[in-house]
């Protein structure tokens, strides 16, 4: 579609659980809003018409697509992705967060329109040129995209989101979905009382350094739950089972960019580094002083987490 690039109009797939709507989005219609004023959110599912009123008020979104089918209701990859692609041609680019949703839905609709993503923007430079991060994030590469529509995934970390106090109308769309060869069967998740990793405002991380999951748990989550914040790990820590692997941070874990980001006895690998050198502030607390992660910490403490971890909490 030929469109004035500053002036098309771009839909923002919405990240939910069919009850809220996920805190990524509000980051994805910022970075939208860079493309173009005109802003459409669409809001896939079933039972999620509340979703899309709170879509609706989320300052600078033009108009609400909600679409309720039970094929939707989980939102698998494959029926969402078929409705993406059947909506797509009105619009010159379509945006999801670079989450494990976005991931999961926005390349198999890139691959129905045969256009590329653009994977994991950091910024946009102009409506078809954008910034992303590669080689674990030691370079940043400008990419610009010639086509027709774009299908962009958002890393919301790097673009503010947008507020509430917008009034959008809804509109209700019933296309044709066809039943998908993936059937839902079940979904395994973890329940926390504490802050989702992904928006926390503080996170604490641990690494291999805790030797089990028990030393995990009595050193780790104690300081966690005194500063009310979510908990991260190494990879290292997640592979040898002491947390799950829904806390990884990294290169093939999460992106966060809290206010405090509190690594514990990780080594700071470049593909740990990746995950949360945007951290506004960053301490360090490792027996190593030469450690690469103290090249990223703005505090460091050099020492025994076994030591220093219970000192902390009780000061705390
Ligand atoms: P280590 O590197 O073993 O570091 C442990 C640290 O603990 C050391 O610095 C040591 O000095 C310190 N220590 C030991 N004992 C104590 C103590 N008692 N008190 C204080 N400090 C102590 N890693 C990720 O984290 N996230 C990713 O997303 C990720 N993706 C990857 C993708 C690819 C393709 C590859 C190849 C690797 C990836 N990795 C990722 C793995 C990464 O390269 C590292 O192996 C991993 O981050 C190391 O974890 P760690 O720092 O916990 O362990």
């Amino acid at each position: 579609m030929n469109m004035d690039q500053s002036n098309m109009n771009v839909l923002v797939v919405g990240e939910h659980d069919n009850e809220h709507l996920g805190a990524q989005s509000a980051a994805t219609v910022g970075a939208a809003l860079q493309i173009s004023s005109k802003v459409t959110i669409l809001i896939a599912g079933n039972g999620c018409a509340g979703v899309a009123q709170e879509a609706s008020r989320l300052d600078g979104v033009n108009n609400v697509l909600l679409v309720e089918n039970e094929a939707l209701a989980h939102q698998l990859a494959e029926p969402m992705a078929e409705l993406i692609a059947l909506l797509a041609p009105e619009y010159g680019a379509v945006l999801a967060p670079a989450s494990p949703w976005g991931k999961n839905i926005l390349p198999r609709a890139a691959a129905l329109l045969d256009v590329m993503q653009v994977s994991d923007i950091v910024e946009v430079v102009t409506p078809d040129t954008f910034k992303r991060p590669i080689y674990a994030g030691n370079a940043i590469q400008t990419v610009r995209s010639t086509d027709a529509i774009k299908l962009i995934t958002v890393r919301t970390t790097a673009f503010t989101p947008v507020g509430n106090d917008g009034q959008a109308p809804v509109e209700t769309l019933n296309p044709h979905i066809t039943p998908s060869s993936a059937v839902f069967l079940s979904q395994t998740s973890n329940s926390s009382e504490r802050p989702e990793l992904g928006t926390a405002k503080i996170v604490v991380s641990g690494g291999r350094a805790f030797a089990s999951k028990e030393n995990f748990e009595t050193l780790l989550e104690p300081l966690a739950d005194r500063l009310g914040a979510a908990i991260g790990a190494s990879r290292a820590a997640v592979d040898a089972g002491f947390v799950g692997n829904d806390a990884q941070v990294g290169q093939t874990g999460q992106i966060v960019a809290p206010e405090l980001y509190i690594a514990c006895g990780i080594s700071g690998a470049i593909q740990h580094i990746a995950g949360m050198d945007q951290s506004k502030t960053i301490v360090a607390i490792n027996c190593d002083p030469e450690a690469p992660i103290f090249e990223v910490a703005d505090y460091g403490l050099v020492g025994d987490i076994f030591e220093l971890l219970p000192e902390l909490t009780r000061a705390l």
